[in-house]
C-alpha cells in the first residue's frame, strides 16, 4: 500500500481484460486488487462458451497488427508461466467471393502489411477441407497464425497468475460505485469505501453505468449468440483438420472453431447479435427464429455437421458506436483507466490488453494504440 490508499490500483471486473490487466500489474510489481462481481472463468461474461477465434490476417485492418503480434507473444508467455494450453494455431480460414469487402480486406491488410496467406481457389480448398461447402466463384483464405483459444481457461490462467505474482483478487465482491477525485479513486464494494490510486475499469457489458455520461452514451452491451453442432466424424474437425473460420456468403455471416471436447463444433453469426438494455436480463436460449436460421447456414455451408444444434447460449460483449474499443485515461478523470468496450473482438488481443493497461498506470502507452485513448472518442463522429 502507498499513498495511503488501500493499494495503488483497483481493477474493477476480472473477465477477460481484468484478468490480464492484474497479471501484467503484478508482473509489473504494481500494487493491484481485483474486485469481480462472480469468480474469473465465470459463463456470464462475455469470454463465454469455451472457445474465441485467433488471427493474423484480419479484414478490420492494419492498424490491429502490431496489437495482434503482441497477443500473441503474450499468449505464450501465459502459457509459459502457467503450464496452461490457451492457443492452439490450427490456422484460421476467410472464405467468401475475392470481389466482395470481406475477403477483399482480409488479402488487402495480409497484401500490405507481408502477413503471410495462401489463397486456395474452390476445387483447392473442397480438396483441403472438404467440411466447407464454397459457392461458385469462392476462395478461401487460409492463415496459418491464426487460431483457437481457450477463452474461460484463459481468464482463470490470468488472475490464478496475478494471485500467485502478489494481486489480490476479491471474488463475489460486485463494486457498486466509483468515484474520481483529483489525485485517487473510491470504489464502494463489499459495504465499505476503498481508496485507490488509480481505478481501471474492466466490467466489459456492466461498464457503461462507471463511465461519464458522454462516453457511456456510446457503448451499448450487445447480445451474441453461439451454437454447438454434433459432427458426422467428430475427426475431420480436430484442430489438426479444421482451422477457424470466418465466411462471409450471398448475405450470410458464419464463423466457428474446430472440435475441442471431440463431439462437437461450435458455429456462429448467422443469427445476428443485437443491442440489450440490460446484460443482467439476457435472453440466453434462442428463438425458434434464430435456431432455424443457424440450422440453415450450416445445413448449407456445413454439411458434415447434424444442422439441428445440440446446445446453443448467448452472451453479452460491450460495443463502441463505432467499434473501436476504449483503452486508456478517462478525459475529466484522469484517475480512470477504460478498458472496454472491445466491441466483440477483445479476446484475441486480451494480452495486449492487459500489458497495455500496465503502460498507462506508468505513463507510457503504445503509440499504436493511441487511437483508442478515451480522448479521440471526442473527435470522432
Ligand atoms: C459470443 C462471443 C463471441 C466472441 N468471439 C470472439 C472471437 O472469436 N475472437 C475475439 O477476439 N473476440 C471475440 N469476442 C469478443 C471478446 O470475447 C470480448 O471483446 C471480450 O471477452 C470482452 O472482455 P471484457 O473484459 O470487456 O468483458 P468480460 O470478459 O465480460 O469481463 C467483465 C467482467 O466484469 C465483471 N463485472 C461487471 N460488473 C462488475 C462490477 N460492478 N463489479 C465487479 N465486477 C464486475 C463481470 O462479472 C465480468 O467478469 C466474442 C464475444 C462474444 C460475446
Amino acid at each position: 500500500m502507498s499513498g495511503g490508499w488501500d493499494a495503488d490500483v483497483a481493477v474493477v471486473g476480472v473477465g477477460t481484460a481484468g484478468s490480464m490487466a492484474l497479471w501484467q500489474l503484478a508482473a509489473a510489481g504494481v500494487d493491484a486488487v481485483g474486485f469481480e462481481a462472480y469468480a474469473p472463468g465465470h459463463d456470464g461474461g462475455a469470454a463465454g462458451g469455451e472457445t474465441r477465434l485467433y488471427r493474423m490476417a484480419y479484414a478490420e485492418g492494419g492498424r490491429w497488427l502490431g496489437p495482434l503480434r503482441r497477443a500473441l507473444d503474450g499468449w505464450r508467455q501465459l502459457e509459459r508461466e502457467t503450464g496452461a494450453a490457451l492457443l492452439t494455431q490450427c490456422g484460421g480460414l476467410s472464405i467468401g467471393h475475392p470481389d466482395e469487402d470481406y475477403v477483399r480486406s482480409v488479402l488487402a491488410m495480409a497484401a500490405e502489411h507481408d502477413v503471410p496467406v495462401e489463397v486456395l481457389d474452390e476445387a483447392e480448398a473442397a480438396r483441403r477441407f472438404p467440411q466447407h461447402t464454397l459457392l461458385p466463384g469462392e476462395v478461401a483464405v487460409l492463415d496459418p497464425q491464426a487460431g483457437v483459444l481457450r477463452s474461460d481457461a484463459a481468464v482463470i490462467a490470468a488472475a490464478a497468475r496475478a494471485e500467485e505474482l502478489g494481486a489480490k483478487v476479491l471474488r463475489h465482491c460486485p463494486v457498486e460505485d466509483i468515484r474520481p477525485h483529483d489525485d485517487h479513486v473510491t470504489v464502494v464494494a463489499a459495504g465499505r469505501t476503498w481508496h485507490f490510486g488509480d481505478v481501471v475499469l474492466c466490467a466489459g457489458s456492466w461498464s457503461g453505468r462507471f463511465l461519464p455520461s458522454d462516453l457511456g452514451a456510446r457503448v451499448r452491451p450487445q447480445r451474441v449468440l453461439l451454437s454447438w453442432f454434433a459432427a458426422r466424424d467428430p475427426a475431420a474437425f480436430a484442430p489438426a483438420r479444421f482451422p477457424v473460420f470466418v465466411r462471409e456468403s450471398g448475405g450470410v455471416h458464419l464463423y466457428g472453431t474446430p472440435s475441442v471436447d471431440g463431439v462437437t463444433v461450435k458455429v456462429a453469426g448467422a443469427a445476428v447479435s443485437h443491442v440489450v438494455d440490460d446484460p443482467n436480463a439476457l435472453q440466453r436460449r434462442h428463438s425458434p427464429g434464430e435456431v432455424r436460421r443457424m440450422a440453415d447456414a450450416v445445413g448449407r455451408f456445413l454439411p458434415d455437421l447434424h444442422p439441428d444444434p445440440v446446445r446453443v447460449d448467448a452472451f453479452t460483449d460491450l460495443y463502441a458506436d463505432d467499434g473501436v474499443p476504449m483503452l486508456g485515461r478517462v478525459p475529466g478523470a484522469q484517475r480512470l483507466i477504460a478498458a472496454t468496450a472491445f466491441s466483440g473482438r477483445g479476446f484475441k488481443l486480451a494480452p495486449t490488453i492487459g500489458a497495455e493497461v500496465a503502460n498507462v498506470v506508468r505513463g507510457d502507452p503504445s503509440p499504436d494504440l493511441a487511437f483508442c485513448a478515451p480522448s479521440e472518442f471526442e473527435v470522432r463522429p
